[in-house]
């Protein structure tokens, strides 16, 4: 989600330079700004900000009495209002508080630091906005939670059954698009099932854990046998009817910020690991990655084939145009492997040698027209070839991805021999034979 600032100051200039400080440090960010606190609250009224700063001094209030304005409304009840001042005025420090002022900036800090400011600012202060799944069958407090929550700026999707519940959290599994951040559940329910048999669904049939799906309880006893059995269920937390909506929204973003950090973790650690498999250079996987899953690739198919492909003369290009033209050389290959073997597994085996793990009969067929695709293709100019080997998974019985990757060299080197730019194949007899004479049938 973009943050987006409300920036409320009189003079102009002093707005142009707060707003460029702010879009320095924070390219990707919305700013709206004021100079009013009249057009300012209406403003806010309409849109939805992340932060607001404001002058002390403004033509036509008071900025203190602007902050407690912004937060007499529901809206903005924790939104960070940032005071923006030319001295550490009393004022301040002694009403600040009570006005709502969650900090201030002293504007003898330079303008520089205001961009910095702020961004940390808004790095620790986030705001938790997230997909609710809520359920609840009791009619009045569906109403007023929904309102609560959307207030808030949550999106609530309510279900009146547990039968409900799980087929919407099934639907949003599967499509895989829109998942819920939280699901908020009565324990007690009127129907056959009650929010323990949710949480033991959601903790136990569908394996979700406490981060990646966190659980709200809400119950209508403080009897501490309830409260057990409530995460004995696997409830993350509980909150008592009837509910306060400072509590709630307290339990509410303490347990958004656990399914975030999770979300964050778990997006670096895909994020590593793709890194991990990867050829920097090219983009094709790295060897490591053959060596790990080549062959669980090879043998997920019938029809098996490796592929070895050299490039011819590297060293020359190298040579006469420069390693940084022969890097782009090697990229331009990588990339049409991965646009040629969208179904298969193509390496970086080594330097500029390229292996693909691949399935079909068609395979030699692609593999020339592949051939013939890297001399049309003349990356920044320079031309280049390739030689091809190949052997079929299938014409060598029993034989691990070690020894197929051996045989494939065997044709490799034929290619080569044979005067480079071509394919040849390791046959069933153990001859390597070019691919104009090969019978596929
Ligand atoms: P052949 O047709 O027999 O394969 O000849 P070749 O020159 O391609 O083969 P050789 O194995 O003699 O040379 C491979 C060259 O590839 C040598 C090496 O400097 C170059 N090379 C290996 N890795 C890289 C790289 O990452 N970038 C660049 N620019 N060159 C590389
Ligand atoms: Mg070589
Ligand atoms: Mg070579
Ligand atoms: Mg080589």
């Amino acid at each position: 989600m973009i943050n987006r600032i409300m920036l409320v100051d009189g003079s102009t200039a002093s707005r142009e330079v707060l707003i460029r400080r702010l879009q320095v440090a924070m390219p990707e960010i919305h700013i709206a700004s004021c100079a009013t606190a009249n057009e300012a609250l209406a403003r806010i009224a309409e849109e939805r900000f992340s932060l607001i700063t404001t002058a002390l001094l403004l033509p036509d209030m008071d900025g203190l009495d602007l902050c407690r304005k912004i937060r007499s409304s529901k809206r903005y009840r924790y939104t960070p209002v940032i005071v923006v001042s030319s001295d550490a005025d009393q004022r301040l420090l002694h009403e600040g508080y009570n006005a709502g002022v969650t900090d201030y900036f002293d504007k003898a800090r330079g303008f520089m630091a205001f961009g910095q400011f702020i961004k940390s600012l808004l790095a620790r202060n986030a705001e938790l906005y997230g997909r609710i799944l809520y359920l609840e069958d009791s009619k009045t407090a569906i109403a007023s939670t929904r309102q609560m929550l959307e207030g808030h700026g949550m999106e609530v999707v309510h279900a009146s059954s547990v039968e409900e519940a799980l087929t919407l959290l099934e639907k949003s599994r599967q499509t895989n698009e829109k998942s819920f951040d939280l699901v908020i559940t009565d324990f007690h329910l009127q129907g056959q099932m009650t929010g323990g048999d949710l949480l033991y669904s959601i903790r136990v049939r569908q394996h979700y854990s406490q981060q990646e799906l966190p659980v709200l309880v809400t119950t209508g006893t403080e009897d501490s046998k309830t409260q057990v059995a409530v995460f004995h269920a696997g409830a993350n937390d509980f909150v008592n009817k009837p509910l306060v909506e400072e509590v709630v929204m307290a339990r509410v973003r303490a347990l958004l910020l656990v399914k975030f950090q999770y979300d964050t973790l778990r997006r670096q650690a895909a994020n590593l690991e793709q890194m991990a498999n990867t050829d920097a250079l090219t983009q094709t996987h790295n060897r490591l990655y053959l060596v790990e899953s080549g062959e669980t690739f090879l043998n997920q198919q019938s029809n098996g084939w490796v592929i070895i492909i050299d490039l011819d003369h590297f060293k020359r290009i190298n040579d006469t145009q420069g390693h940084l033209v022969g890097d782009q050389v090697l990229i331009a290959m990588g990339r049409l492997l991965n646009q040629s073997f969208q179904d298969g597994l193509p390496v970086r085996f080594g330097g500029e040698e390229f292996v693909v793990l691949a399935h079909g009969a068609s395979i030699p067929g692609r593999c020339e027209a592949m051939r013939n695709a890297v001399e049309a293709l003349k990356p920044g100019g320079v031309e280049v070839t390739v030689s091809i080997g190949l052997v079929a998974v299938e014409d060598q019985a029993g034989k691990d991805l070690n020894s197929l990757l051996g045989l494939a060299d065997k044709a490799l080197y034929a290619a080569k021999e044979a005067g480079r730019n071509r394919l040849f194949i390791y046959d069933a007899d153990g001859h390597t034979v070019p691919y104009s004479s090969f019978d596929s049938a």
